[in-house]
This record gives structure tokens, C-alpha cells and sequence, in this order.
């Protein structure tokens, strides 16, 4: 097999490289990529894939086309469906073109790496491509080995896009960002706001979320749980030993401990509450307890009062 394999840049390129070699086939890489804008970040791409190809001792052919007004003329009618209307044909179209006249027998595509892409649309359009000129089209999913081959990427430092590669997409990917950025920010305003509501009951009151595997603190829940049991043995009339206690415990740490908060005043624990993370992704409580120096101070009134929050806490 002869293969030409359209490449769209060095981070795609170490697992769909990697696998073929595994797989004893040997790759010729082929740069065309005229979807890429800015010319600085087609640049920063090809560069990168040159050096890479160059420390791999893998071919690679170069095939300059920056194409900002044709890309931009032939998508903008339909942007919604820019990508298989038209920027998947005009680069698997070329890489059969160029195989065809090489002689090469077989092209392929590291679009078929990312997860992003409409991957059934691009082997529907390689194969009928291929068939076109009359080559093969090497279908892999290579989808299964995307975060291998972007961590590989990472530790040997190639250039890391932070889009696909038109202006249209990098608007997308900014706002998705911003939007990003937006919700943080946001979330710990909330979160402040709550912590001062909460300040006003009892200076330094606050709450953390339960770490299953730190002892003191399960030990800290045992102890107020016992009191729970025994008010429990009492109000029932029966009886229940240290053995079906520790039992009863270790069920409702394992059902609840996601959903366990250590109360602390001064980073000190004085109790905790437990409850559950609602459909809306609000957090509703179900039970506090609070050991008996700081009983009757309003807390469990201020947490209350902070009753359904985000889950994030
Ligand atoms: S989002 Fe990516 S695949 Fe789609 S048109 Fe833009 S560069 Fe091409």
C-alpha cells in the first residue's frame, strides 16, 4: 500500500502516525490545509508539522495554499454547514488528486483523530473521493487513541491550536470561552456572597465538602451519628450494640459521603449535614448536626437559609 495521508497538523498527526507504523504501514503526510486563518497560525500549524515529520523521519510534502478569500467566498453562504459542504471535500479532494498523479494507491485523512469532527460524514466523503480517482480510502477510527496522541503531543511540545482552523470556528471557540470564564466568575461571586450571609450568623462559619478518606473526619461524623443512634434506640425502645452502629455508619458514609458537608467555624468542625444534589444540579439539605457547644446559635438556621445552592461547593 502506498498512502497519501492528508494532514491537518502535528498534534493530529502522533496518533494516526504512531498507530499505521504499529500496523507496519509507513505514511506519507500531506499538507494542504487552506481552512487555516490567520496566516501567523497557518504558519505556527505547518511549521510544527514540519518540524515533527523532519524528527520522525517521516515524508511529508507541503502544499502551500493560505486561501483566506476562497475558503471565505465558498462558505459563507451556508456557514452552519461550512465543514462538510465544504471544507472536508476541497482538502481530501486535493490529497486524491496529488495521490493520483504520485502514484499513490491509498489516501486517508487525521481528521479522523478528533472527536470535533463529523467523523461518518468525513469517511462517507473519503470513500467516495478515493473512488472517484480510482485509490483505496484507509479508514481508521482513530478517535479511540485522540487523548494518547494529544498528551504525547503536549510532553514533546508541539504547537497546541486552540481551534479547528477557520475564523469562524476560532469566533466560536473564544466565545465558548468567554462563556467559560463568565460561569467562574460568577460561581465564586455567588459562593462569596453566601460565605458573608453565612459570616453573619457566627463569624467564620462555613462549610466543606466530606473527604471520604480522611479518618479524623469520618471519626468526627461517627460520634455525632452515635447520638443520632441512640436518640433512635431511645424513641423506639430497642436495642442496637456498638457492631450493628458501626454497620448502619459505614452504609450511610457510603451512600451519603458525596453528599456530606463538614461544618467549620475558625476552620474548627462543629458539625455537619448531609442532603442531595436535585436535577437542577442544587444541592437540597436533609439532615444537620451540630455538637452541643454551638446548638441554639442560629446555625442551622443561616445554613438553611442557604438551602438549595450549586453543587459546585
Ligand atoms: S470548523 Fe474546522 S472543519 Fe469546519 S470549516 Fe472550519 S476549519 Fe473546516
Amino acid at each position: 500500500m502506498k498512502l497519501l495521508m492528508h494532514t491537518c497538523c502535528a498534534p493530529c498527526s502522533v496518533y494516526c502516525i504512531d498507530s499505521l507504523r504499529n500496523e507496519g504501514i509507513e505514511p506519507t503526510v500531506y499538507w494542504y490545509n487552506p481552512n487555516i486563518h490567520p496566516y501567523m497560525e497557518y504558519k505556527a500549524r505547518r511549521d510544527c508539522l514540519k518540524e515533527y515529520t523532519k524528527s520522525i523521519n517521516v515524508e511529508a510534502i507541503f502544499e502551500e495554499d493560505y486561501g483566506l478569500d476562497e475558503f471565505c467566498k465558498n462558505v459563507v453562504c451556508d456557514l452552519q454547514n461550512r465543514c462538510q459542504n465544504y471544507c472536508y471535500r476541497v482538502r481530501l479532494e486535493q490529497t486524491a488528486k496529488y495521490a493520483k498523479e504520485h502514484g499513490f494507491d491509498t489516501i486517508s485523512t487525521t481528521l479522523l483523530v478528533s472527536p470535533y469532527q463529523k467523523h461518518d460524514i468525513l469517511k462517507m466523503q473519503g470513500e467516495e473521493i478515493a473512488n472517484k480517482y480510482g485509490l483505496d480510502f484507509l479508514y481508521r477510527d482513530f478517535r479511540v487513541g485522540f487523548r494518547e496522541g494529544q498528551s504525547k503531543a503536549r510532553e514533546l511540545g508541539l504547537y497546541m491550536q486552540k481551534y479547528c482552523g477557520c475564523i469562524f470556528s476560532e469566533e466560536m471557540s473564544s466565545l465558548a470561552r468567554q462563556k467559560k470564564e463568565k460561569e467562574i466568575i460568577d460561581r465564586a461571586n455567588r459562593d462569596t456572597e453566601r460565605r458573608i450571609r453565612l459570616s453573619e450568623c457566627i463569624p467564620s462559619l462555613d462549610f466543606r465538602q466530606l473527604k471520604r478518606e480522611n479518618k479524623e473526619e469520618i471519626d468526627f461524623i461517627y460520634n455525632i451519628k452515635k447520638e443520632d443512634y441512640n436518640k433512635y434506640v431511645e424513641e423506639n425502645k430497642t436495642e442496637m450494640n456498638e457492631e450493628i452502629q458501626t454497620k448502619l455508619f459505614e452504609r450511610y458514609i457510603k451512600g451519603n459521603a458525596k453528599n456530606i458537608k463538614i461544618i467549620t467555624v475558625k476552620g474548627e468542625k462543629i458539625g455537619f449535614f448531609d442532603g442531595k444534589i436535585l436535577e437542577d444540579n442544587t444541592f437540597r439539605i436533609d439532615n444537620i448536626f451540630i455538637i452541643k457547644e454551638y446548638q441554639n446559635k442560629g446555625i442551622d438556621e443561616a445554613i438553611s437559609r442557604e438551602l438549595l445552592f450549586e453543587n459546585e461547593i
